[in-house]
């Protein structure tokens, strides 16, 4: 019999499959006191089962690549971060030894003590932090109960299906959107929680706080999940199946609509020619950027390379990948940024030796660059070789002060003459660019303009340090806005003295790529855009909607906004929808 259960769409869309039914994870736990000879043992499982929860999550950080890398790791850290608290394994550990609890106990205590302080919470945002900590607390339970590997080895039949369960992690789900779920439906959660912002970027239709779903629904019950709406429907009529058809047909309709823009050129509505570029961390984004008609790489992130490698890669290793990257971008430009690590990128190689109490303020980027010469000129040598494969430019990021660019060109110039010498063909001369994503460098652009040959805007960066909220912190979810009015002034200027320095200012951060930025970015005057693959034609859609004229002449009023409110509502006085 048909029945609908409402729920919170957390992510858009509808599917249609069979559920599968997860219950909460219970864990059998034993509340009697332990024995006192048995506490160091039980220090010592509970410390290893931290231990595995860690692996365990650095081991999923390792697989994810691309985009989901950025969206998944983001998570993944804040949750790393959790299992390092010193106050929750001390908090178990002192429960253990002075109150006999098992280690069990003691995690589940523990759990709903903060929880139970995270719901007292008046602020929404805040509250749904309450799942975190029952995230990592469930890793660590799980890697208690040894459970963990039965439930990967579950997810491989996945295919075709509904899940239904209490709660999933970010990580869970990334790994579920690979084995093909179609849709989540959560019984608990929050539209904030960072599984739902990650279900989005994934375009997994999820819904949560629904009702009643675990207690009512069978496993392989007929279902449709409609985002849309916001409800479950269990054995749908007729009538739903034809909502979900007339759904699959106009989001085919939508999909093939900007199919046809692939190859097309990028012109505002009133003719203005933009270009749009692909950032890209594999092969395959190159190849995909290339069948949409890019106007090349505009931000190749090499860390990646590095990431996914143990120890360093050699410089052969490192040239043959720059060289298929610029093969594969069959004569477009590919800017190679040379290494990113340190802050939020983990850093896998070893590169950053010691732990530093402020990493995003830290030794990152071409600071650490610098400070490690053998690295940074086995990879400038590596780029320099694979130079004669494509057309090339070299951009360094986190540069604060020119001076540091211009170490880097002495750096590449000194390669260059010791490959010619050993009988390299090497050009003379590499176009050399700076991102600007330290305020410093977009204040003091003039100086930078001096000696880059080109600048390329990360606004992910530049916002975090602009709005001092690290963008890795859920918390500060509401104080990260790249359409603040300070982040816009700063990017006003940048690409207004870049233009009237007549250098090429093109930006990379993820507004790049967000349909609500384009009039933003247009009337700011910005011509290059690079983003992730699959923006570009949604962006070059969005794009030309944008009347030019109407939004420079914006300027000045959006400039002046006090608020992200008052800039949004100036854009959509003028915004043409048709
Ligand atoms: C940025 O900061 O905007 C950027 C493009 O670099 P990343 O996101 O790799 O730090
Ligand atoms: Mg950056």
């Amino acid at each position: 019999m048909r029945r609908t259960f409402p729920g919170h769409p957390a992510a858009p869309g509808m599917a249609l499959g069979r559920v599968r039914l997860e219950q909460p994870a219970r864990f059998s736990i034993d509340t009697s006191p332990l024995p006192d000879a048995e506490i160091d043992a039980e220090v010592a499982r509970l410390e290893r089962a931290f231990a595995v929860a860690r692996e365990d999550m650095a081991e999923l950080r390792r697989k994810l690549h691309g985009a989901l890398a950025r969206e998944v790791g983001e998570f993944i850290d804040a949750h790393a971060q959790l299992l390092d608290d010193p106050d929750l394994i001390e908090g178990v550990r002192a429960m253990i030894r002075r109150g006999h609890y098992r280690a069990a106990a003691a995690l589940k205590a523990q759990r709903d003590r903060l929880v139970a302080v995270f719901d007292e919470m008046d602020d929404p945002y805040l509250r749904s932090r309450g799942e975190d900590v029952d995230h990592v607390i469930a890793r660590v339970q799980s890697a208690l109960a040894r459970q963990a590997s039965a439930e990967e080895k579950k997810l491989a039949t996945r295919v075709g299906e509904i899940l239904v369960t209490d709660s999933v992690a970010p990580g869970e789900l990334a790994h579920l959107a690979s084995h093909g779920i179609l849709a989540v439906v959560a019984g608990s959660g929050s539209p904030y929680s960072h599984t739902a912002i990650l279900a989005r970027s994934l375009h997994l239709p999820m819904l949560v706080n629904a009702d009643g779903v675990l207690e009512d629904l069978r496993d392989g019950d007929l279902a449709l999940v409609d985002g849309v709406r916001g409800e479950v429907v269990v054995h749908p009529a007729a009538q739903d199946l034809a909502r979900y058809r007339t759904w699959q047909r106009d989001s085919l309709r939508e999909g093939q609509r900007l199919a046809e823009l692939a190859g097309a050129e990028t012109r505002t509505r009133d003719g203005h020619q933009l270009r749009l570029f692909a950032n890209a961390e594999r092969p395959e984004d190159i190849e995909r950027a290339r069948n949409l008609g890019v106007a090349g790489i505009g931000l190749y992130r090499t860390e990646f390379l590095f990431l996914a490698h143990d120890g360093l890669p050699t410089e052969n290793e490192q040239f043959t990948a720059y060289r298929d990257a610029l093969l594969g971008a069959g004569g477009l430009p590919v800017t190679i940024r040379t290494l990113d690590l340190g802050a939020d990128k983990a850093d896998a190689a070893g590169l950053v030796t010691a732990a530093e109490p402020n990493p995003a303020l830290g030794v990152r980027g071409v600071r650490l660059s610098l400070r490690q010469p053998d690295v940074f000129i086995t990879q400038l040598r590596a780029i320099l070789r694979a130079s004669c494969y494509g057309p090339l430019r070299i951009l360094v990021p986190m540069v604060t002060d020119a001076a540091e660019l211009t170490e880097v060109r002495r750096l590449i110039e000194e390669c260059g003459r010791d490959l010619r010498t050993a009988g390299f063909e090497i050009p003379e001369q590499f176009d050399l660019g700076a991102m600007i994503e330290v305020p410093a460098a977009a204040l003091n652009v003039r100086a930078m303009l001096e000696v880059a040959d080109f600048l390329a805007i990360g606004s992910n960066d530049l916002t975090q340090y602009i709005l001092a909220a690290d963008r890795n912190n859920d918390q500060l979810g509401k104080l990260y806005r790249p359409a603040h009015p300070a982040v816009l002034r700063m990017l006003a200027y940048v690409i207004a003295r870049a233009r009237a320095a007549r250098k090429p200012v093109c930006l990379c951060g993820e507004i790049a790529g967000d349909p609500a930025f384009a009039p933003i970015l247009v009337a700011l005057g910005l011509d290059d855009f690079s983003m992730q693959p699959d923006r570009i034609l949604g962006q070059r859609d969005a794009l030309s909607r944008c009347e030019r004229k109407t939004l420079r002449k914006l300027v000045p009023r959006l400039l002046r906004a006090r608020g992200s409110e008052e800039i949004a509502a100036l854009v959509a006085s003028v915004q043409v929808t048709a």
